[in-house]
């Protein structure tokens, strides 16, 4: 226990101001469904690290929204993405005793978020609070095809069987007339973002899902509809146990950015 209070403070001090507050207070953004926030960075602090990320144009998708549930005729609507029909956007799933996947997405993506500004880049979130529905998952590819984003990133955290545990990367599959150019550089974004999330967070491959934690899929409209490198992260099962437990650890949530911040910087660097 002490170990992990030091490594907690460690991290906080490392990050400056990047822990606490992550509780789930609703953010100074506001209430409602208001359009995405443009986030530059304001350039600010003495103990600044070296800002790696400066120029790179980032956008961050927190999956599901928390007011999807009360708003089912909304996100039930069918969207086209390319090659068929989805919902606009689900409720995404929760851990046994009823921590929700939004709100996980959520906090990781404000996290994260930070850690990438206090880098240079300037960041975008898909939406503003964790209270809302949608955005659907149309608009949060739009997103980053309107900014001419360098990187996206859907930040998720997957619902299946007790047993199946470990996180994974979506990868985009090429979809005719839609996000073919995006491809090549979204496998390498793949790629940096495992590699970082493994070393840095210790979750294990997915033991379920894709190669080396590694799945490719053609039936994610978020994927499909991008015209800018993107992938998602299922960053592990909330329905398995030992992953649960940790992405409930704010400690755990906060190394989950740190890690992804890292893997960003290592595909700009490449
Ligand atoms: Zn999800």
């Amino acid at each position: 226990m002490r170990i992990h209070s030091a490594a907690a403070l460690a991290l906080c001090l490392g990050a400056l101001t990047a822990c606490g507050g992550g509780g789930g207070a609703p953010s100074a953004e506001g209430a409602g469904v208001p359009p995405p926030t443009s986030e530059q960075t304001a350039a600010t602090g003495a103990r600044k690290p070296a800002a790696s990320l400066r120029g790179k144009v980032i956008v961050i998708d927190p999956g599901h929204n928390g007011g999807n549930g009360d708003n089912a005729s909304k996100i039930n609507k069918q969207v086209r993405i390319g090659n068929g029909s989805k919902a606009c956007d689900t409720t995404g799933t929760a851990t046994n005793d009823g921590y929700n996947e939004h709100a996980f997405t959520w906090d990781v993506s404000k996290r994260l978020a930070k850690l990438l500004k206090a880098k240079g880049a300037e960041v975008h979130l898909t939406r503003n609070n964790d209270t809302g529905w949608g955005p659907c998952i149309t608009e949060r590819a739009a997103l980053g095809n309107r900014l001419k984003a360098d990187a996206a990133l859907s930040v998720h955290a997957d619902g299946a069987s007790a047993s199946a545990h470990g996180f994974h990367i979506i990868q985009p599959i090429a979809v005719k007339g839609y996000n073919a150019g995006m491809v090549p550089d979204s496998q390498r974004l793949g790629r940096a973002l495992r590699d970082a999330y493994h070393e840095g967070t210790g979750v294990a491959y997915s033991n379920y899902r894709g190669k080396k934690a590694l799945d490719p899929r053609d039936d994610l409209g978020g994927l499909n509809l991008s015209k800018v490198p993107k992938v998602f992260i299922e960053c592990g099962n909330m329905r398995n146990p030992g992953d649960a437990a940790k992405m409930k650890s704010a400690e755990f949530r906060q190394r989950v950015a740190a890690s992804l911040t890292e893997g960003f910087e290592v595909y700009f660097q490449s």
